[in-house]
């Protein structure tokens, strides 16, 4: 309720965007976060510096938490377990312990009824070859745990890639996946929430546009057929029942040009990819994440104009920046991180767009995303 407190898990702009908008519902926040200052930490009321496996720092924000939540999955499962007693944890630590691992993640979706691409488990450099054997080129290798946007992840076209230095370092992790390709036509995803009660609120299917494995653009609504994309927002629907979730989920899909759909990643909290919902839709992401937490009912989720979000990373900042004079009606996100890195996500910019082509031209005409590297 309103005047009740709501632990974050994590600092970035995940957990600002949470933040904002438990803000304007009444929420206290407190943040747990090594980095003193960090996005959520700038909004939040209080936080707790500290890294994110700290036991006592855990067990310091349940004691002054009435909901705990998290906006990563690499969080400390036990030390989430240990405090369970304590302070209210909507999500559990079963969606975590799922998610958080490729092998289990894409076991549990084909019990689920979902397709994925083939996978095989590999330990050593002798399960890869044989795994290789059995799905063939291309295909990737990823470490089960730990990876994102790209990260712990190698594409192997050719027997002579496997000299490839890379395929060592993700060998040394020892429990990796390598998974057959998937010729998809397009990325997409879709975000969807569920409380205790049962209620669930699905968002529009967002086609997503990466490059260098990072979210570069999100298109609303997704250049699909309204069947597929249907079809896609039951398949997310099904999965929230199978996990029975608490909290938001995004689930990333490929689909093929048949309009297959492949389901590729779960993600058990907001994403990237639905950051255009705060502008288009009538109820953003985080807003429903909190809604689903604090078990209030949910809503049917509406666009209300179709919409183009494209990232700002750590090489856009400063083009972006020069843009706010010139683009009165775009929406600038600016997370507020200290240090600018190259691929960081540092902002992002949502237009609501009338004319599709000609906003994704408007972007192009800016040059500011020139540079794909
Ligand atoms: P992931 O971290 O699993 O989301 O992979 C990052 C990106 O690599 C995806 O968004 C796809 O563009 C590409 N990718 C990953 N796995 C596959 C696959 N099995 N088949 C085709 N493309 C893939």
């Amino acid at each position: 309720m309103p005047g009740q407190t709501i632990g974050i898990i994590g600092g970035g702009q995940l957990g600002q965007m949470m933040a904002l908008s438990a803000k304007y519902a009444g929420f206290k926040i407190i943040v747990l976060d090594p980095t003193p200052h960090c996005p959520a930490g700038q909004v939040a009321d209080e936080q707790i510096v500290a890294p994110y496996a700290d036991v006592q720092a855990i067990e310091e924000l349940a004691a002054k938490s009435d909901v705990l939540t998290y906006e990563f999955e690499n969080v400390d499962l036990k030390a989430l377990d240990d405090v369970a007693d304590r302070v209210a944890i909507p999500q559990g630590t079963e969606l975590l312990r799922i998610t958080k691992n490729r092998l289990r993640e894409k076991t549990f979706l084909n019990q689920a009824g979902m397709k994925t691409a083939p996978f095989v488990a590999v330990k050593s450099r002798d399960d890869l070859v044989t795994a290789i054997s059995k799905l063939g080129y291309p295909c990737v290798l990823k470490t089960c745990e730990g990876g994102y946007d790209g990260h712990g992840q190698l594409v192997l076209h050719q027997q002579s890639d496997l000299d490839n230095p890379e395929v060592e370092k993700i060998l040394e992790f020892g429990d990796d996946i390598l998974e057959g390709w998937v010729d998809f036509q397009l990325e997409c995803s879709v975000m969807v929430a569920r409380n205790a009660s049962g209620d669930t609120s699905v968002f529009p299917v967002s086609e997503n546009i990466h490059w260098n494995e990072i979210l570069h653009e999100s298109i609303v609504p997704a250049r699909i057929s309204p069947a597929t994309a249907k079809r896609a927002q039951e398949m997310a629907e099904k999965i929230a029942h199978a996990l029975d979730l608490r909290g938001i989920l995004g689930v990333e899909m490929f689909v093929t040009s048949d309009g297959e759909i492949y389901i590729n990643e779960l993600a058990p909290r907001p994403h990237n990819s639905g950051h255009y919902s705060i502008e288009a839709c009538n109820f953003s992401q985080f807003a429903i994440h909190d809604r689903a937490i604090c078990n209030w009912p949910l809503p049917k989720i509406k666009l209300l104009h179709p919409a183009v979000m494209v990232n700002v990373l750590g090489q856009h900042v400063a083009g972006a920046k020069e843009l706010i004079a010139t683009k009165p009606t775009w929406h600038f996100h600016d997370y507020g991180k200290a240090e600018v890195r190259h691929n960081r996500k540092m902002g992002h910019i949502t237009i609501l767009t009338d004319d599709l082509e000609q906003t994704l031209k408007e972007i192009d005409d800016t040059h500011v995303w020139r540079d794909k590297h």
